[in-house]
């Protein structure tokens, strides 16, 4: 079995996806599985997958499943990653982070809300010989390009390797973290300067991977043994395809980097996922770089398709969910 799992995230029709339409969204027979995918050209599809969540699927429902399991092990020394994947608008940064992390309704709470929550009552309610030191990172990668999160003035880091602290971003910013507040405050504030710095280059920040790294270190007060778990949260850039006509220049350097970098995403993914492949090309992206010792091995993944249910979107949704079918 692969410690990868792909699931799906449609999000409910909004205005503009014209909802008295009979023929408005494209999913039918649906189950907590599988769907019928209703496409012009292709007809009919059939998509399974680990888990499937629908309009009326919960935040806490999506956490449960994507996000509980992989904290936990967290907490234990594994590795883990999750990552929102789909077209601009499919609900990845809404699954990732619900509509504010720090105010706000508490239902509508996202995964790296309750992932703080969680950490911290985990550590709680943990052994009294056991000492947890929690740390924080947050990068974006734009145009290949590191750009630290929680310090502006860090704008090409570099990935690094040494045989103490294995596959690290070389100067990012870590912050040590005593509270599920002061959590809170650091992610907030750096998912609004990812917003920002993609203003300042003329671009969205629908355009970069944001990644939030949290890494959890365990000390046993008896026996001094010390173990660390990475926990990687990536809220990827938009997977959508730019029309061929018209983009030139930088749009289009823009979209051929994504394309390039998330293609390099699910060529790794697959080569984990398939049996006889021997050679994972994680050097193929920053974003795969980064993210080497927490995917495959002994890690655990969880990959979120996220989807928009309208037939206005059928092309993009398709994609999106052959790049999750790829990855099973
Ligand atoms: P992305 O990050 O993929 O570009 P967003 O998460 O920003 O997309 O979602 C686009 C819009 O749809 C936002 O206004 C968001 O609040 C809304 N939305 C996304 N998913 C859901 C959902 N499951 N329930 C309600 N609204 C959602
Ligand atoms: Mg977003």
């Amino acid at each position: 079995m692969s410690n990868i799992a792909v699931c799906v995230r449609f999000r409910p029709l909004i205005a503009r996806e014209t909802p008295h339409r009979p023929d408005a969204c494209c999913i039918h027979q649906f189950n907590n599985e599988s769907f019928l995918f209703k496409e012009e050209k292709e007809g009919n599809l059939e998509f399974v997958f680990d888990r499937v969540f629908y309009e009326y699927s919960s935040q806490s429902d999506v956490f449960e499943f994507v996000a509980m399991p992989i904290v936990r092990d967290a907490m234990n020394a594994i590795n883990g990653t999750i990552i929102t994947y789909g077209q601009t608008g499919a609900g990845k940064t809404f699954s990732m982070e619900g509509p504010n992390m720090l105010m706000g309704d508490r239902d509508l709470k996202g995964i790296l809300p309750r992932v703080s929550e969680s950490i911290f009552k985990l550590i709680d309610n943990a052994d009294a010989t056991c000492e947890f030191i929690i740390k924080l990172s947050m990068v974006e990668i734009y145009m290949e390009k590191i750009r630290d999160l929680l310090d502006s003035r860090k704008d090409n880091l570099q990935v690094k390797e040494d045989k103490v602290r294995g596959i690290f971003i070389a100067g990012a910013t870590e912050i040590y973290i005593q509270s599920e507040r002061e959590m809170l405050q650091l992610l907030e504030a750096g998912v609004t300067s990812r917003a920002v710095g993609g203003t300042q280059m003329n671009s969205e920040s629908s355009r970069s991977h944001c990644v939030s790294l949290i890494t959890i270190q365990q000390s046993n007060t008896e026996d001094r043994s010390v173990k660390t778990g990475k926990l990687f949260l990536v809220d990827l850039a938009g997977s959508e395809k730019v029309e061929k006509t018209g983009v030139e220049g930088k749009l289009l350097n823009e979209a051929k980097t994504i394309n390039k970098s998330l293609s390099a995403l699910g060529n790794v993914i697959n080569a984990l996922t398939t049996e006889k492949s021997c050679h994972v090309p994680y050097r193929d992206s920053k974003l795969t770089r980064i993210l080497q010792e927490s995917l495959g091995g002994n890690s655990r993944t969880t990959l979120l398709c996220c989807c928009s249910p309208s037939s206005s979107n059928a092309t993009e949704t398709l994609s999106t969910l052959r790049f999750g079918t790829r990855a099973k």
